[in-house]
């Protein structure tokens, strides 16, 4: 079998422990057999971030900039424990962080269904996407108790010169406590944009949320962003992409949500999306059984695991002893970069190879051969369990099958 051709290079940002290990199983079994591979490697492995003061980092967003997709392993984000283990000269960034800034996007995570592990909610069968603004409200708040009586106001002073505009928040007649919070139009502009063009490019309606009724400056202006820019930017191509854009009030979209089949994209500010992205991952099974993307609002795209390195595997992997762990969300990021590269680049046969992979992937588990994590919860009878690199065997005798 001849290999598949690519034209554009992928952005291919190496990590850390465990799913370093599997990063390189994966292209030995799953893609360099089958893929002749073009791909730009970036290598953020904790080490070489310290060695080049993190640079690798920053080049890695921007060689993302420049052609457009990129796939990306676990990384530790490093913490006291980590600079010592690691003998960092510095607690670097959260290389997540540093690349969302960069590209200024939007993390967009989907659960990965299969037969067997059936999520919590029985009304759920397809999966539901989450989309969570990422910046600002009660995550940049600055707060106060106030222990005694007195008066609480909120002062705008225009760097203009002009009025000063000022607010009472509340006339304290005893203790109690206070919280400001803010946001940006830009912000709230380039998550709307995300949302929309990834809406436009999974082919999904898009939902979004908040309480204007209540919150009826702050809360509205969210509401007001998102329409304006559908109205003025995306409501044609909506329209003939057979797609809907749907505005409602939080705790109602949350009472849909338990009542929908699925199939659609949540957008959710800033606190709504931590909260219901839990939700949503544990009702379908574990963050190794999601997909994960940041999109930015120019149409760049970052495919990631939404787990992290799973460090307790790796030092079990370190002392020779067998792992089982689960490769799934690793293999999805790969298989949705090249999927993206091959649309953008017009190349049927490299999306078909992305289709497959999946394919071939849900169909091992389906078959019952699986990873630990997924014994614990699937509803197949007599399951196998396999270990880290077995399942990887699994799936690429299969997908020799269907290629
Ligand atoms: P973790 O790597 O997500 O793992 C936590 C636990 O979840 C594991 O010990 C394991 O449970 C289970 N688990 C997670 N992924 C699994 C998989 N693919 N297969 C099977 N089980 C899986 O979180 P962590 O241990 O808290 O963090 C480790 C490092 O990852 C940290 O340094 C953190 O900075 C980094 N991190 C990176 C990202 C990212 O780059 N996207 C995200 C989160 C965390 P059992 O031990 O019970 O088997
Ligand atoms: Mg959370």
């Amino acid at each position: 079998m001849s290999k598949i051709v690519m034209t554009t290079p992928l952005v291919e940002m190496d990590g850390d422990e465990m799913t370093r290990i599997i990063w390189q199983m994966l292209k030995d079994e799953l893609i360099l057999p089958f893929v002749d591979l073009k791909s730009e490697y970036y290598d953020l492995g904790l080490k070489h971030r310290d060695e080049t003061d993190d640079q690798v980092t920053v080049d890695a967003a921007n060689a993302t900039k420049k052609y457009g997709v990129a796939v990306k392993c676990a990384t530790i984000t490093p913490n006291a424990a980590r600079v010592e283990e690691y003998n960092l000269h510095n607690m670097w960034k959260s290389p997540n962080g540093t690349i969302r800034a960069i590209l200024d996007g939007t993390v967009f995570r989907t659960p990965i269904t299969v037969k067997g592990i059936t999520p919590t909610v029985s009304c759920w069968k397809k999966p539901i996407t989450i989309a969570r603004h990422a910046y600002g409200d009660v995550y940049r708040d600055v707060e106060m108790v106030i222990d005694r009586p007195g008066k609480v106001v909120m002062t705008f002073i225009p760097e203009d010169g002009s009025e000063e505009k000022t607010v009472t928040v509340h006339q304290f007649d005893a203790p109690g406590i206070v919280q400001g919070q803010h946001n940006l139009d830009a912000s709230i502009s380039s998550f709307a944009k995300s949302c929309f063009e990834y809406a436009l490019s999974e082919g999904k309606d898009l939902w979004f949320a908040s309480k204007d009724t209540i919150s009826k400056q702050y809360d509205h202006r969210f509401k007001d962003i998102f329409q304006e820019i559908f109205e003025a930017e995306y409501k044609d191509v909506f329209e003939k992409k057979g797609i809907t854009y749907f505005y409602t009030l939080i705790d109602d979209a949350v009472a849909r949500v338990m009542k929908s089949e699925g199939g659609f994209i949540w957008a959710c500010k800033n606190y709504d999306g931590d909260v219901m992205s839990d939700m949503i991952s544990s009702a379908c099974g574990s963050l190794a059984m999601m997909t994960s993307v940041l999109v930015s609002p120019n149409g760049y795209y970052e495919y990631e695991a939404a787990h992290g390195t799973v460090q307790r595997h790796y030092y079990n992997h370190l002392k020779g002893e067998e792992t089982s762990t689960n490769s799934v969300a690793t293999i999805f990021a790969w298989s949705g970069a090249f999927r993206k590269r091959g649309e953008l680049d017009s190349l049927p046969e490299l999306c078909n190879y992305a289709d497959k992979l999946e394919q071939a992937t849900i169909e091992t588990i389906e078959s019952g051969k699986m990873t630990k994590d997924l014994i614990r919860i699937t509803t197949l009878e007599n399951p196998e369990t396999l270990s880290t690199a077995e399942f990887i065997k699994a799936v690429r005798e299969r997908l020799e099958t269907l290629l």
